[in-house]
């Protein structure tokens, strides 16, 4: 088919016209013959089982039969009419039933004549009806191409009132077909076709529509779904790899004193291999001469902090600043405390920035930010703000990536002459092809290992019945020298409804643990900055045995001796948050538990949720359940980004085709960088279309 057939206006179509064409185009963006190819079925019925009447059964689904139309009438209804015929085949008689269109029906129905009808059945007071069937005299129905399985073509109601029906779009795509042949131009090389035996392009897009059998149409779905892939990669790799070429970064090449004093003298612990690898991996990136924009994978608790200050490290090795921007105030506060304390017997000055900073205070910190005496800065939010510069940022670091926009990322670049390095860590894993197709412009590093020694975190599920229970389990630990969290959920939009729940809750654990025997910390988000901090450090320090608090713990803190994590009403959080919050146990040398309390109905989403949690510890797997129970469009940033919108493969479920093409992709662009050996001519004409129209998706000819 020629590329200027398919951009033909769809009401040049034989059967559709200004008001089709007006309606295809509002209700599914139809303008053309191409979007029409492209407007693919989501599902198809198996049309080789003819019934009979005789044959149905209550629980019948949707189903065909052929038989003749004996009487029709008009049955008044509270409102209007509904109109009816009797229908029968040799084994029996049923209903069809119509609620609108009568006047069309009833001059156009031909009585006694042999109608195919498809439909659902329902089974009321003693007769099988089909409400709104699909109806095609016989001998048209013998006419059209025969398919054994049926296409089901995503529709509107607006499309279904004015009587589009899925045959009809059916009978169009049939019509683009014959008036045009199935002479697709190619887009895949011959060897790529031979190498994934792939079928050609106009038998694939010929048999998504109209499928001969199950097999067909797997391999169709298949050859479509890679080049849907394979496209979107090659152009990827393609944009990252003059990304690369053309933002030059600093050149971090030496691994110097400060580093490796650090490394032999005071690093606490080893490196796990992981810890290695990634640093590794960030030093060679720094090293080459272009910005680094790294994202940094690692499940809870495997140790990105201590990965982030040696990376820090080479940035003022090589004579560079470096900060790292933390989602809240308290983590912060712990980042701090934390890295100042690694770094106390070393020569390297730390400064701490958040919101409640005082004036005074920012001045004095603003000068040795400018005159490179202050070598590292931490804090939230408030070192972006344009107050904020620094003589020589080289590193910008940001934990927890998904509380931050790309907008804000992109706003630390503004600072300096070159753009700096930044590293991007974050403990939602997603699979890494998953993750490179979706933040386009990030490498990907992950901590794949745990530290030694953890022991696995026993996760229990509990109804709220149940709480006495988990109460003396609580006291037992507290006994031990334990200390436990408990959480409330915290929903934004009703924080005043939160804070109930939250203080509701603090009274009755209070009730439970009395002072002066038991002390207990409470923190959330309607208390001031300071009152947190001390709250907070008074859980660190061990002086409470109880932490009480809303989601504001959920990302970082680190208490190695909070053993338990109780979860409350555990079904209001999303799988991501629940390990999240499970991850703040588990840090130390004792065993730790995690109690997800609930209400005793529980939906079927959060019943899968309550289970994955209780079955694995795997940061990794809980995010691809994670993925398939809310789909990827809520991930971080991506929302908007269309990537989503792919027509036939599905980014979570076709990880691996996913990954398949991903590195074809690589290895096209390898040895033929500019797509210019005849072979790979298909792929080139493609490629050069959907660059010219800016889009993953219009290159198709
Ligand atoms: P996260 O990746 O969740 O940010 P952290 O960096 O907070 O994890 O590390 C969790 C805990 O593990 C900290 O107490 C840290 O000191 C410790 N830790 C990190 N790396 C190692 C290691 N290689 N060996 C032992 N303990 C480690
Ligand atoms: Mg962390």
């Amino acid at each position: 088919m020629s590329a200027s057939d398919l951009q033909t206006p769809i009401e040049y179509l034989k059967g559709v016209g200004p008001n089709r064409a007006a309606l295809l185009r509002s209700e599914l963006g139809i303008k053309t013959y191409q979007d029409l190819l492209h407007h693919f079925p989501h599902r198809y019925i198996d049309k080789t089982k003819y019934y009979t009447i005789s044959e149905l059964v209550k629980s019948s689904a949707e189903v065909q039969i052929v038989g003749k139309i004996v009487h029709l009438k008009s049955v008044p209804m509270k409102r209007g009419s509904r109109l009816v015929a009797t229908f029968a085949d040799e084994t029996g008689k049923m209903e069809l039933v119509w609620f609108r269109g009568h006047k069309y029906l009833q001059e156009n129905l031909k009585l006694n004549a042999p109608y195919v009808i498809f439909g659902k059945v329902n089974f009321y007071s003693g007769i099988f009806s089909m409400p709104h069937p699909e109806l095609e005299l016989l001998s048209e129905h013998e006419q059209n191409i025969r398919v054994a399985m049926q296409p089901v073509y995503p529709s509107t109601e607006k499309l279904a009132k004015a009587n589009i029906t899925n045959r009809i779009i059916s009978k169009l795509v049939q019509q683009i077909f014959m008036q045009s042949g199935k002479n697709f131009a190619e887009t895949l090389s011959p060897s790529l076709l031979s190498q994934l035996a792939l079928i050609d392009r106009g038998t694939a897009m010929f048999t998504i529509h109209f499928p001969e059998s199950p097999q067909l149409l797997a391999k169709a779905q298949y050859r479509l779904k890679f080049e849907e892939l394979f496209f979107i990669q090659l152009q990827l790799i393609h944009k990252n790899l003059l990304h690369k070429a053309k933002i030059k970064g600093f050149v971090f090449n030496t691994v110097g004193e400060q580093f490796n004093e650090f490394y032999s003298k005071h690093l606490p612990f080893d490196l796990t291999n992981a810890q290695k690898h990634v640093l590794k991996e960030i030093r060679h990136n720094m090293g080459t001469g272009a910005q680094m924009n790294r994202l940094l994978q690692g499940d809870v608790g495997s140790g990105k902090t201590i990965v982030a200050l040696m990376t820090m490290l080479i940035a003022i090795d090589n004579g560079y600043q470096a900060c790292l921007m933390a989602p809240t105030e308290i983590l912060a506060i712990q980042h701090y405390q934390g890295i100042s304390e690694l770094l106390e017997p070393m020569d390297i000055k730390v400064a701490l920035l958040t919101g409640s900073t005082k004036t005074a205070e920012r001045r004095i910190l603003h000068e040795g930010l400018r005159d490179g005496s202050v070598h590292i800065l931490l804090g939230t939010h408030a070192l972006i703000e344009d107050t904020v510069q620094f003589k020589n940022l080289g590193l910008a670091i940001i934990d927890e990536q998904h509380r931050f926009g790309v907008a804000q990322r992109s706003k630390l670049w503004k600072k300096n002459s070159l753009p700096p390095h930044v590293l991007v860590m974050t403990a939602t894993p997603i699979p890494r092809t998953l993750a490179m197709t979706l933040y386009g412009d990030l490498d990907v590093s992950v901590i794949d290992e745990l530290p030694p020694g953890r022991k696995a975190i026993k996760t229990v599920h509990r109804y709220d019945s149940n709480r006495l229970k988990v109460f003396k389990f609580m006291r037992d630990e507290i006994q031990k020298g334990r200390q436990i969290y408990v959480v409330y959920p915290l929903i934004q939009e009703s924080a005043t409804l939160d804070y109930k729940d939250l203080m509701d809750g603090y009274e009755s654990v209070a009730r439970e643990f009395p002072a002066p025997e038991f002390q207990i910390s409470i923190v959330h988000g309607q208390m001031k900055p300071a009152d947190k901090e001390y709250e907070m450090n008074r859980f660190v320090k061990g002086e409470t045995h109880i932490m009480v608090a809303t989601t504001v713990i959920e990302v970082g803190v680190n208490v190695p001796n909070a053993s338990v994590m109780v979860i409350e009403s555990a079904e209001r959080f999303g799988l991501s948050q629940l390990h999240q919050l499970r991850g703040r146990v588990g840090r130390g040398a004792d065993q730790s538990y995690c109690i997800l309390m609930t209400g005793s109905k529980l939906g079927n989403d959060s019943k899968t949720r309550m289970q994955t949690m209780t079955s694995t510890n795997d940061g990794f797997e809980i995010a691809e359940v994670d993925l398939k129970l809310r789909g990827p469009g809520d991930l971080m940033g991506t929302q908007q980004s269309g990537i989503l919108q792919l027509k036939v493969a599905d980014l979570i479920r076709d990880n691996d085709l996913l990954n398949i093409a991903r590195s074809y992709a690589q290895e096209l662009l390898k040895k033929d960088p500019n797509l210019s050996q005849s072979d790979n001519l298909p792929i080139a004409r493609a490629f050069a279309k959907m660059m010219k129209h800016k889009s993953l998706w219009n290159y198709i000819s």
